[in-house]
């Protein structure tokens, strides 16, 4: 019963982990005044993921813990089936022994009864000795001589033996009934103390399943305190995931009120100079003008040279200028805008970057300076549109455009 309680061990675990997390949310709600980031809101989401990750965790503990209790109950439902068992097994061995308890009391009396009669016998067999002896011999031969002739004689002297003989026998027969009765009550309350014996053995047997039950119930305890510890965690985790869920909503209002305060234009300006109008790669979706395969690319790609500015290609907020790194792909240094219209546009692989975070840029302003760093082979502007967060292809902005695609050594107008 006991290997099961590890539970501790693992309650204290997650309280510390719960301890690191919590101080992200509660009085850090403290919002900049001015400008929110799309990396701040970022944070806080994966602060969130955090917090949801943990509860899962918690609520596969709270499982547990509750498969423990429900076997714990099981237990305890168990033993008190066998305790139910041995006490109907006293009952009906409490009614055995009244029943014996009953019967010797019978027999007891009868014993009295068959002592008192053969005392009666006794005395009347000693009183008729008595009255004999009394009369003396004279009385005794009188009787015998008394008889007027033999025959008489041998009468009076058999009646005499008969008398006594009778008696004797009486007696004889009170003593034997007397005995048989003893005998009885003897063996009745033997069986009585057979039947008083296997009662005690019920009641051990009962006690122990009781002290057994006893320590169920201390279980039973202690995994109601776990669990009741392991809800207030998660109690404290939902009013933690909460608290920041509303932070971010909060963040993400501002952002979209700091979005909305820029007007953004309907059309989207070409981000390089007009001239630079040959691309090396088309967006994802778009079949490759000589190979025919779609090119399964995020955005488009735009060779320039190194420095060559770089446009906002409408006017907006900047959410996003950092240096990216990730695993298998890198933007390297990166812009994303946030336009009013929902849109946006990313610009990477910069040499490096002319905005920061939460600026407010105009169509056309200079974002920064085309390069190749990141998951790059050469410098060129890799460039995307979104559309209320989702990829577009950007060429579908740009159809007024005389726009060329070069592989190798061959050169195409584009058909937009
Ligand atoms: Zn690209």
């Amino acid at each position: 019963m006991k290997k099961r309680w590890n539970g501790v061990r693992r309650l204290l675990g997650l309280a510390v982990v719960l301890a690191l997390v919590l101080p992200f949310v509660g009085p850090a709600a403290v919002m900049p005044a001015e400008a929110v980031t799309q990396a701040e809101i970022d944070a806080l989401k994966s602060d969130a993921n955090d917090l949801a990750s943990q509860k899962k965790e918690l609520q596969a503990q709270l499982n547990e813990v509750k498969a423990d209790k429900n076997e714990a109950l099981k237990q305890k439902q168990l033993l008190e089936e066998q305790i139910e068992v041995i006490r109907a097994e006293i009952t009906n061995i409490n009614a055995q022994i009244a029943k014996y308890e009953q019967l010797i009391e019978e027999k007891t009396k009868e014993l009295a009864q068959s002592e008192a009669e053969e005392k009666e016998q006794y005395e009347l067999f000693c009183s008729r000795v008595r009255a004999m002896e009394e009369a003396g011999d004279t009385s005794y031969w009188a009787i015998l001589f008394g008889s007027s002739d033999f025959s008489e004689l041998l009468d009076n002297y058999m009646m005499i033996e008969e008398v006594l003989e009778y008696d004797n026998s009486v007696m004889e027969a009170l003593a034997a009934i007397r005995e048989q009765v003893a005998q009885e009550k003897a063996e009745l309350e033997e069986a009585k103390a057979a039947q008083e014996e296997a009662k005690a053995k019920r009641q051990a047997a009962k006690a122990e399943l009781e002290t057994q039950e006893a320590e169920v119930d201390k279980v039973i305890a202690e995994i109601t305190s776990q669990e009741n510890q392991l809800k207030a965690m998660e109690a404290e985790l939902n009013r933690a995931a909460a608290a920041l869920d509303s932070q971010i909503k909060d963040l993400e209002r501002q952002m979209s009120a700091q979005i909305n305060n820029v007007p953004s234009e309907s059309g989207f300006l070409w981000p390089l100079a007009a001239n630079i109008n040959v691309l090396s790669s088309l967006y994802g979706s778009r079949p490759d003008p000589f190979t025919g395969r779609p090119d399964n690319h995020t955005g488009i790609d735009i060779p320039a040279s190194r420095g060559t500015p770089i446009y906002a290609s409408k006017s907006g907020v900047v959410i996003t200028s950092v240096y990216g790194t990730g695993s298998s792909w890198s933007y390297g240094n990166y812009v994303v805008v946030s336009h009013s219209d929902g849109t946006s546009t990313l610009y990477a692989h910069m040499s490096s970057r002319a905005v920061s975070k939460g600026q407010t840029v105009k169509q056309g302003d200079v974002v920064g300076y085309v390069g190749t760093t990141g998951n790059s082979t050469g410098n060129h502007l890799h460039f995307e549109i979104r559309v209320n967060g989702s990829r577009v292809d950007p060429l579908n902005y740009f159809k007024d455009l005389n726009l060329y695609y070069r592989s190798g050594g061959q050169k195409v107008k584009l058909n937009l």
